[in-house]
Parts: structure tokens; C-alpha cells; sequence
């Protein structure tokens, strides 16, 4: 296992990563990249951008070299690619990361882009590692599909040993015995990454699964388990992308998939908007159920205990913690407003019947 690396000090606690001016990783909000496989012409990537812009992506994703299994695969648009990624940033403000795949076109790439992709095929060439690392622009390192985490952790200290320690990791599916799934996203491993490391670490379930019918569930799992981010495929029509279609999922499921995040779309439409509150409320409404039914049996456990039901020293804690964690995230005296009614729902749970109080 790696000893002491730049990448592996105050390990566990994760260092921010900034790209551009808007967005940072590792700072407590997942970051979603969101974009094509492959930059296919100015229509497509631009309107594809805007989809996901509004959807709530915090930066594109769009490939402009690409590394393909075969040679006669289309090998992607090269330098004309990165200046229609250029188009796509202007129209939206998004930071753009695109992957490099050679030594001599570092410097072209950390033109064009906010953020330079290392790509899984080339996690160890090292010549490549170390040019990025002097390119001045933060580096997302896929993991290589039969790279151990050791090996992938020595990658991202070729960039670091540079001085170059804006690295995101990238989880993007490793090869095993399972053909259905075309890789198998190692979730453990990328645990480890971020426990070993103070490097953000992201989940690409696009690439990790190969299917587009599982991507959203796959992306919620990897940010429950403490991710990062999520690097996600997009199309307008996914069929028709020229690369990674079975894996590529539409602009309406990906809204879909931020909603389920919680994460709020960027747009004035109303529609849009009420659909993500919806979800919230969704959610708030579950958390409330079993908040209720905890309250039942504590009002079990009081009445047994010859205890008070009411008890306003208890409630007045709640309030002060709660006042304290909130922060200026809620208005002036919204914790009081909320929490009371909460806290009054609590209490006439507590005096019903157990059987009634869903206890
Ligand atoms: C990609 O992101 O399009 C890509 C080629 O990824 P990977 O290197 O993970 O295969
Ligand atoms: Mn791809």
C-alpha cells in the first residue's frame, strides 16, 4: 500500500478542489459533470450544455480526443472539438473538462479547458501524468480498468510531485468476470481512495456500468456513500451518440436524476423549479414520518419512566443545536417557526394511545 505520498497526507480529510471560479470539490456539495461522450458538432454541444446547466450540472464534460478501442472508431474532433467546447462554456458559463490524451497536446488542452481529463487507458502513462501536473490546470484522474488502488494513488502523485495538487480522483468501473455490466463500479475502492487520501474522490457510473437503465441508481448510491460528485453522459438522443450510446442517458433523465439529488436546477422555469421542491417536500415528508414514530416511543419510554411529556428544557436544546448547525443557511427565526411546529406535532403524537401515535 502507498507509505507517505504527497497524495496520501492528512489523509481522510478532504482538501477542496477549485475549477474555474464556481466550483469547488470536496467542499460538502456534490459536484455533477454532465455532458457527451464525445463533442459531435456546435449545435450539440451547446444545446446539450444548456440542458444541463438548467438541470443543475456544475461543469461539462464533452471529449474532443477520444480513446477508442479501435482505430478506425471515430477518434473524435481534436482541436476543432475544444474550441466548439469553448462555444459551449461562452454560451453557459460552465467550466469545461475535456480529456488529453497525448504528452504534446497538454499545453493545447489546458487552453480550452478548465479542467484536464486523464483517462483510464492512460492512468500510468507517466509522461503524460507529468506534463499535466505542469499544465496549471486541476487534474481528474479516471482510474485505469485494471489499476489496484495502489497503482492508482502512485498515478495521481506523478501530477502531485509536479506541484500540481488540484487532483480529483475518478472512479469509473474496473474490469471482472461480469459481461453484463460492461465494467463494475468499485464503490470500495473509492471508499479507500478518500480514506487514504485527501484527494476528492467521484463516481462515473456512466462508464461504470455500461447500461444507461442503471446510471441513476448507481450515481445516487456512489453520492449516499460520500462522494464527491458524479461524472455523468448526456445526450439529446442518446441512440445517436457516435460513442458510449448503451451507457448515455437523455437530457429529461438526467433532470430526472438532479431532481433526485436534490440538487437545484439552474433556470427561471416555473415548472422546473416547483418540480424540485416537490421532491424535497417529498423527502422531508419521510424523514418527518420517522421522526414521528421515534417520538411515539420516547412518549412509551416516558410514561414508563413516570416522566413528563412535556419536558421545555429539552425542546429549548433542540432549538439552541439547531439554531447553531443552521447557520445563516435558514432566515431569522426560521428554525423557531419550523421546529416548533414540528416539536407541537411531536407532542400531541405523544399524549395519543401508543397504538394511535404509530409507536
Ligand atoms: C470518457 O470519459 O469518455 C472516457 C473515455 O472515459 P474512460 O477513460 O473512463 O474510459
Ligand atoms: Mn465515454
Amino acid at each position: 500500500m502507498a507509505g507517505e505520498l504527497l497524495v496520501t497526507q492528512g489523509a481522510g480529510a478532504t482538501r477542496e478542489v477549485a475549477v474555474g471560479f464556481s466550483v469547488r470539490f470536496g467542499a460538502g456539495r456534490p459536484v455533477v459533470i454532465a455532458g457527451p461522450c464525445s463533442v459531435e458538432n456546435e449545435r450539440q454541444i451547446v444545446e446539450t450544455a444548456q440542458a444541463v446547466r438548467e438541470a443543475g450540472a456544475a461543469m461539462l464534460r464533452g471529449g474532443a480526443f477520444k480513446p477508442r478501442t479501435s482505430p478506425y472508431s471515430f477518434q473524435g474532433l481534436g482541436a476543432e472539438g475544444l474550441r466548439l467546447l469553448g462555444r459551449a462554456r461562452q454560451e453557459t458559463g460552465l467550466p469545461v473538462v475535456t480529456e488529453v490524451l497525448e504528452p504534446a497536446d497538454v499545453p493545447l488542452v489546458a487552453e480550452w479547458a478548465d479542467m484536464l481529463q486523464i483517462g483510464a487507458r492512460n492512468m500510468q502513462n507517466f509522461a503524460l501524468l507529468r506534463q499535466a501536473g505542469r499544465s496549471g490546470r486541476p487534474v481528474m484522474l479516471k482510474r485505469g480498468a485494471g489499476a489496484t488502488l495502489d497503482e492508482w494513488l502512485h498515478a495521481a502523485e506523478y501530477v502531485a510531485a509536479e506541484g500540481n495538487q488540484g487532483i480529483v480522483l475518478c472512479e469509473r468501473g474496473i474490469r471482472t468476470f461480469e459481461p453484463y455490466t460492461r465494467f463494475t463500479l468499485d464503490l470500495a475502492s473509492a471508499l479507500a481512495a478518500k480514506q487514504r487520501t485527501h484527494l476528492p474522490v467521484i463516481a462515473d457510473p456512466s462508464h461504470g456500468s455500461g447500461r444507461r437503465e442503471l446510471v441513476a441508481d448507481l450515481g445516487r448510491a456512489a453520492l449516499a456513500a460520500g462522494l464527491d460528485g458524479l461524472l455523468i453522459e448526456v445526450h439529446e438522443n442518446p441512440d445517436a451518440s457516435v460513442s458510449d450510446a448503451m451507457q448515455t442517458v437523455s437530457t429529461a433523465e438526467f433532470a430526472a436524476l438532479m431532481r433526485s439529488l436534490w440538487i437545484a436546477p439552474a433556470t427561471d422555469d416555473l415548472p422546473a423549479l416547483r418540480a424540485a421542491v416537490d421532491g424535497i417536500d417529498r423527502a422531508l415528508l419521510d424523514l418527518l414520518a420517522r421522526r414521528v414514530a421515534i417520538t411515539g416511543r420516547i412518549g412509551a419510554a416516558k410514561r414508563q419512566g413516570g416522566l413528563p411529556l412535556h419536558q421545555p428544557e429539552r425542546e429549548a436544546a433542540i432549538l439552541d443545536r439547531l439554531r447553531t448547525q443552521a447557520g445563516a443557511a435558514l432566515p431569522p427565526g426560521g428554525v423557531e417557526e419550523i421546529w416548533n411546529a414540528i416539536l407541537g406535532v411531536s407532542r400531541s403524537c405523544q399524549s395519543l394511545p401508543a397504538q394511535e401515535a404509530g409507536a
